[in-house]
């Protein structure tokens, strides 16, 4: 362990180590293990983070169990709402360094980590309100002579939660921000691909007066820390995101103790165009709705489906929009697509590239790994769209988490949404049309847990998201996510 309880981050991201957070201490893995991670625009080591271990999750939850019985369970929920706010306001004054950590760690545009501020912001002030929000209820029973019976919600207890790389901060908040909220303590394991913010985000708790225990972030890898706190017999819940076939390790893992489980999985979802769309808006959108962040969005609409009369018009004026994008190093301000986060996501999204291509859908745009000198040492992908994609192909089916869209063709809106529906995911889907009533038909008709109407990637941490079928099960936003975090006990009183 650190001699002492100070705050290692607040020096340039400089190839340096940063320990990791357990118990209100900076501390080291017991292994001594460590692991690097770096800017996926240039290669170079932004800093090493210790390799944590099923022993370093152990000592994670123990003080986090540890805390949950302390003084902690028996602070007021007005306290808790104070603390959260106290937490927005330092989020508020250290975002530029918040969102520089991003970009640095996994390559999303600082134009887009910048504007995050106020959804994560909003987020924790949401939580904040919801802290003071939590009531049980007087039933009613049928039970002869004065019984009464009441139900008081009570916090689950030690919240296991790991992140992917694509959203460390939002992701973070979005399960640290309940846990406080209701009274949970917590340990977080961030990816290997992005550990920085989330170890900054333990620095900023801890300088606003989260209790020692409360918040720990253990670094590590899935195989290692990830799977010790998924089978930690002394975790009460896991939250998880991340891809499909982790998540279903989880749920294995989840058998030991067991645990109450949610999963934010994986997507393929469908995006549609109606021939009566306004062209103007759906262009930028359907395309950021896959090259923002690179295709790193799970709810990428990365199935484009154009109805056949405006087909070739809208692939033309897509492929354009696509070819004015500046892609580079995401620090700086006018750089629209950054990196993709490794050489292993590269070399996945380029392998997805080449079956496109094998299977037979033209390339209209893209396809190509960037290899000019100012970007051959990251992981540039450009923004690719395939043309007379077949609903069976492998670049329409699987989850490629790149910059490649695949535009499909529809003669009849009916037939469109069998095929939107013919996933095992469903996490979102989107319309575009003028037609108000067909809107309404389209979006009750497709299987996804969000549905975006002329428009895309609208979020806000008082309105439910996640998933149908194989894109999981749970809720992250709303008060919905909140009884995640409660249990609720009856109490009865017989007063006869
Ligand atoms: P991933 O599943 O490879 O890793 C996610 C996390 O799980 C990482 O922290 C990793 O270390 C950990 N992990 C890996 N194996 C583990 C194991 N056996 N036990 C426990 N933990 C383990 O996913 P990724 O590549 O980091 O992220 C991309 C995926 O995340 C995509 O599929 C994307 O759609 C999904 N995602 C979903 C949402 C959502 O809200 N639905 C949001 C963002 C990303």
């Amino acid at each position: 362990m650190l001699a002492d309880a100070t705050i290692p981050l607040r020096k340039p991201i400089d190839g340096g180590h940063r320990p990791m957070f357990i118990d209100g201490q900076w501390v080291e893995s017991l292994s001594g293990e460590r692991l690097e991670t770096r800017n996926p625009a240039n290669g170079r080591l932004l800093a090493t983070v210790p390799s944590g271990t099923k022993e370093d999750v152990d000592r994670a939850v123990k003080a986090a169990r540890r805390a949950f019985h302390g003084p902690w369970s028996r602070m007021k929920p007005f306290e808790r709402q104070a603390l959260l706010l106290r937490i927005a306001d330092l989020f508020e004054k250290h975002w530029e360094e918040i969102s520089a950590s991003d970009t640095q760690d996994m390559g999303l545009p600082i134009s887009r980590t910048r504007a995050n501020r106020l959804r994560v912001v909003g987020m924790l002030r949401y939580y904040a309100g919801m802290a003071t929000a939590i009531t049980g209820d007087t039933i009613r029973n049928s039970i002869p002579g004065d019984v009464f019976s009441m139900t008081v919600r009570e916090p689950v207890g030690v919240v296991g939660a790991i992140i992917p790389w694509n959203a460390p901060t939002a992701s973070s908040i979005w399960k640290i921000g309940p846990a406080l909220a209701t009274g949970c303590t917590i340990v977080l394991k961030p990816s290997e691909d992005a550990p920085l913010t989330p170890l900054l985000i333990a620095d900023i708790m801890a300088e606003a007066g989260v209790p020692d225990g409360v918040v720990n972030i253990v670094t590590g890898t899935g195989a290692s820390a990830g799977a010790a706190l998924a089978e930690h017999p002394d975790v009460n819940k896991l939250v998880f995101t991340g891809s499909t076939l982790t998540g279903q390790a989880i749920v294995r893992a989840s058998a030991i103790g067991p645990k109450r489980v949610s999963l934010e999985l994986g997507g393929k979802s469908p995006l549609i165009i109606c021939a009566d769309a306004d062209l103007d808006k759906a262009v930028p959108i359907a395309a950021m709705a896959v090259y923002a962040h690179s295709g790193q969005i799970c709810i990428a609409g990365s199935r484009l489906f154009v109805e056949a009369p405006i087909h070739d018009e809208f692939v033309q004026r897509l492929v354009a929009f696509s070819k004015g994008l500046r892609i580079g190093d995401g620090m700086q301000a006018d750089t629209q697509i950054g990196p993709v986060v490794s050489r292993r996501q590269l070399d996945k999204i380029m392998g997805y590239i080449e079956q496109g291509r094998e299977g037979g859908a033209q390339l209209m745009t893209g396809g190509r790994q960037l290899t000019d000198a100012d970007l051959a040492a990251g992981h540039f992908v450009e923004p690719t769209i395939f043309t007379d994609v077949e609903d069976d192909m492998v670049i329409a089916r699987e989850e490629i988490f790149g910059p490649v869209i695949s535009a499909l063709r529809f003669e009849e809106v009916g037939d469109v949404i069998a095929r939107a529906n013919d996933t095992p995911y469903g996490l979102a889907a989107g319309v575009f049309t003028r037609d108000i009533g067909k809107a309404h038909r389209i979006a009750s008709a497709l299987q996804a847990g969000s549905v975006f109407v002329n428009g895309y990637h609208l979020l806000d941490p008082a309105v439910p998201f996640g998933g149908y079928k194989s894109s999981g099960y749970g809720r992250e936003g709303g008060a919905e996510q909140i009884d995640g975090y409660l249990n609720t006990k009856a109490i009865w009183i017989d007063t006869n």
